[in-house]
């Protein structure tokens, strides 16, 4: 929360970052943000926000975030320009957004409602992104492995235990009289 003139604060609705910019300033970093992600796919997290925009809702993309790659929004009045954005698309298409809220898709200029469809066929919600990411085969099979291999000294040690309680009964039973 700065009290400088001109200062404006910017910030990455998907990690929190916080940022507090002043015209022909370096960025002031309030919030490093930067350890949540967003849980629908990235490409269509990004369009989500900068729909909103669109949207005519308060709000304007003036950058991305450094911390996580989401756009970074500051309030529409700010005295910071838009910049454009480019969405990928599965098969190497993109979704051109301008600095002026034009859409250009992979068949020329489109309406948001458009775009909107576009984006949400290519990327369905449903999926945890964020799950298939974090996946990964190898490290489950080590994690596996490890499991396994801890199990034997553990083994090892029960079985001693059990050969020395016998032992030890075996031998009670001829120092203080057998069965
Ligand atoms: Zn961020």
């Amino acid at each position: 929360m700065s009290e400088r003139e001109g200062a404006v604060e910017v910030a990455c609705p998907s990690c929190h970052r916080l940022e507090t910019w002043v015209v022909g300033g370096a960025p002031e970093i309030c919030t490093e943000g930067g350890l949540r992600r967003p849980e629908i796919h990235p490409q269509r997290a990004a369009f989500e926000q900068i729909a909103r925009s669109l949207r005519g809702e308060h709000i304007r993309v003036v950058g991305a975030c450094a911390a996580c790659g989401q756009p970074l929004l500051a309030p529409r009045g700010a005295p910071i320009p838009g910049v454009p954005w480019q969405i990928s698309l599965p098969g190497g298409d993109t979704l051109a957004i301008g600095a002026d809220g034009g859409l250009i898709g992979p068949g020329g200029s489109m309406t948001l409602g458009e775009a909107e469809a576009l984006i949400h066929r290519a990327y369905p919600t449903g999926l945890s992104w964020e799950r298939l990411r974090g996946w990964r085969p190898h490290v489950a099979l080590f994690q596996g492995a490890v499991l396994t291999l801890m199990l034997g000294p553990l083994l090892a040690f029960l079985f001693g235990v059990s050969v020395l309680s016998i032992f030890f009964r075996a031998l009670a039973g001829q120092l203080f009289g057998g069965p």
